[in-house]
């Protein structure tokens, strides 16, 4: 906010009818945390430059919030708790510009609504000292004692609505969605001070500093070490009506969870589709399968050419020229990291392939072709190919007896045939009856582990293998609270887990099927899986998704070097795995080139 907007004292005023319904109606009280994001924000709304949020009991005891900004005066006080009054729009034209972080009016009458508030506030207008007003009370303001600014008291979150209450998380979970929304705002206002306590005890402290400065004391000096500046340089000296600038780290620096990833959009912190994707594509072919990428990224463009008023919490916004949005981040960022990719990486990446070679055994061509024609064929040919084996197999004995010489003899072989080789770390050759068959060892292998982690979990037999070391680390006070709260689902899925102290966990078993994985990450992506999206025995569909991401922990990893034993081992597993030639992203994990095709590539008749 710029302070010349401050100058004068800003007056509160009920918005007219026809404008009240042009604002998003909806809750800005969904839990503790969404109360406190509207403090913080109207805080700087007003100028202050220096904010001090304390938290008690997750935010249902208490929520104060004390700033040093403008005020407001004894006249308005009340009028600062009534729906659809502010000072920040006063006209439609105002809406379509606004550059403060509220403008609905909505948030203090909200809160008044399901939780005892109290406004205190001393405005430089006001002389003598500040007043204070209790929302229930019904009463006039009363004088009280205050240097400048004010304090937001929100005490007893949901004393009315029992029923909402329930939906809260622990104390310890709620606190932690408090010092997120309390991160993010504090990411994007580094030239004010913030300070957080919880629980009577001083959590985080951010005094004034820079961009750069706020960014490390936030986000940590790892990521800041790391990560590429990213600038496109202020509208001033570009000529563009936008800018880009920020901080985002190169693929080596992903993570397992999404858990780093800001992006704001003139200082409000959004989660939007239409960025998010131009990150995704920027971040293309860069990233190892499940990694998230880590950024914190501010664009600045004119307000008039974005609308933010499409969310009643303001995460989403409509950008006006949406596609020349998207291509000026997916460029930003994408130069951003080009320059460490380049000096990483000299191997050759597929797009690097000469156009003379063969349309079938260009990787993208020949993705493309089987995704378009191939696919039911594959199927089909699969379906039919596994029925004959599984006869055969009944006459030879069990699947693993198969002999591999068939290795030199095509003919006799398997539907997924033998293993010939590894190729590049990533794929296994193999020869089948038809010709040459290539999986994706790592897809197949997740796909593998996936349907034996549900099917072991269906029979309720989800085994653990205690480790001979418990894996100690540390952990978020999320994480932390999260284990406390899904201790049941945990133990169901075959974990054993515990707090060691207030910030660190161990892991002293983990799911059988699951016993080669990291324990480490493995609990981590977990946690992060529960924390996103919790885990209901009722919903299947969000329990399997669940374990799919386990299963990539037990999946064998791309480039490690199999032995011919092994890999045939994997392809006989495939071959009695239900759905394994999808991967669990939907994404073929075989395929196979017919020796027809082979021999058109050498003019070869037969
Ligand atoms: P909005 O922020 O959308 O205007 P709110 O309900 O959050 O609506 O606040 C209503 C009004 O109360 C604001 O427009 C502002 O004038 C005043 N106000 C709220 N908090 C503060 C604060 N910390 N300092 C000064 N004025 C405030
Ligand atoms: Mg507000």
């Amino acid at each position: 906010m710029s302070e010349s907007a401050f100058s004068r004292q800003p007056s509160i005023r009920l918005l007219p009818d026809p404008l009240v319904s042009q604002i998003a109606a909806g809750e800005v009280v969904e839990r503790p945390a969404s109360v406190l994001k509207e403090l913080l924000e109207n805080a700087l709304d007003a100028g202050a430059t220096s904010i001090h949020a304390q938290i008690e009991e997750g935010g249902v005891r208490l929520i104060r919030v004390t700033d040093n900004g403008c005020g407001i005066v004894r006249d308005e006080l009340a009028l600062a708790l009534t729906r659809h009054a502010t000072s920040k729009i006063a006209s439609l034209g105002d809406l379509e510009r606004v550059a403060t972080l509220g403008f609905r009016g909505e948030a203090l009458a909200s809160a008044a609504s399901v939780a005892r508030l109290t406004l205190t506030s001393r405005a430089a207008l006001d002389g003598g000292h500040a007043w204070r007003l209790r929302a229930e009370s019904g009463a006039s303001p009363e004088p009280a004692a205050l240097e400048k600014g004010t304090i937001v008291e929100i005490r007893d979150l949901y004393y009315n609505t029992p029923a909402r209450r329930k939906f809260l998380k622990s104390g310890a979970t709620e606190f932690a969605h408090c010092a997120e929304a309390f991160r993010r705002i504090a990411l994007a206002h580094p030239g004010v001070a913030f300070a957080l306590s919880n629980n009577g005890r001083e959590n985080t402290r951010l005094p004034a500093t820079d961009f750069s400065g706020r960014a490390g004391a936030v986000l940590g000096e790892e990521f800041l070490a790391s990560a590429r500046a990213v600038d496109t340089g202020s509208s001033a000296e570009t000529a563009a009506p936008l800018r880009v600038f920020g901080y985002c780290a190169p693929s080596a620096h992903a993570r397992a969870r999404g858990d780093l990833q800001y992006c704001y959009v003139n200082g409000r912190f959004v989660r939007d589709r239409l960025l998010g994707h131009a990150l995704r594509e920027a971040y293309r072919d860069m990233l190892h399968g499940g990694r998230y990428p880590a950024y914190c990224l501010f664009l600045e463009i004119d307000p008039a050419a974005v609308d933010v008023n499409v969310h009643p919490s303001k995460t989403e916004v409509r950008f006006r020229e949406a596609r020349a949005v998207h291509q000026f981040v997916f460029h930003a960022v994408q130069r951003a990291l080009s320059a460490s990719r380049n000096a990483l990486e000299t191997r050759p990446s597929p797009g690097n392939i000469p156009p003379s070679i063969p349309a079938w055994s260009h990787p993208v061509a020949h993705q493309k072709r089987l995704d378009l024609n191939s696919q039911r064929a594959t199927r089909a040919y699969y379906d039919f190919a596994r029925t004959a084996y599984s006869q055969s197999a009944a006459q030879s004995g069990a699947p693993g007896a198969a002999s591999e010489e068939g290795a030199e003899n095509g003919e006799t072989a398997p539907p997924l045939g033998y293993a010939l080789a590894q190729l590049h770390g990533v794929y296994i050759l193999a020869q089948n009856a038809r010709g040459l068959v290539i999986v994706d060892m790592h897809a197949a292998h997740e796909r593998i582990v996936y349907e034996k982690l549900k099917s072991a979990i269906d029979a309720r037999q989800a085994n653990r293998q205690t480790l001979l070391i418990p894996a100690v680390f540390s952990v978020t006070p999320t994480e932390a609270a999260i284990v406390e709260e899904h201790a049941e689902t945990l133990c169901a899925f075959g974990f054993d887990v515990g707090l060691a102290g207030a910030s660190r966990i161990i892991v002293r078993a983990v799911p059988e099927i699951l016993r080669t994985a990291d324990p480490e990450e493995l609990v981590r992506d977990v946690l992060d899986e529960l924390n996103e999206h919790g885990v209901s025995g009722a919903v299947t569909a969000r329990r399997n998704a669940f374990l799919s991401r386990m299963a990539c922990h037990g999946a064998v990893r791309a480039h490690r070097q199999l032995t011919l034993p092994e890999m045939n081992a994997l392809l006989r597993q495939m071959e009695t795995t239900e759905r394994a030639d999808q991967c669990n992203h939907g994404r073929p994990t075989w395929t196979e080139l017919p020796i027809g095709e082979f021999d058109k590539l050498f003019l070869r008749g037969r």
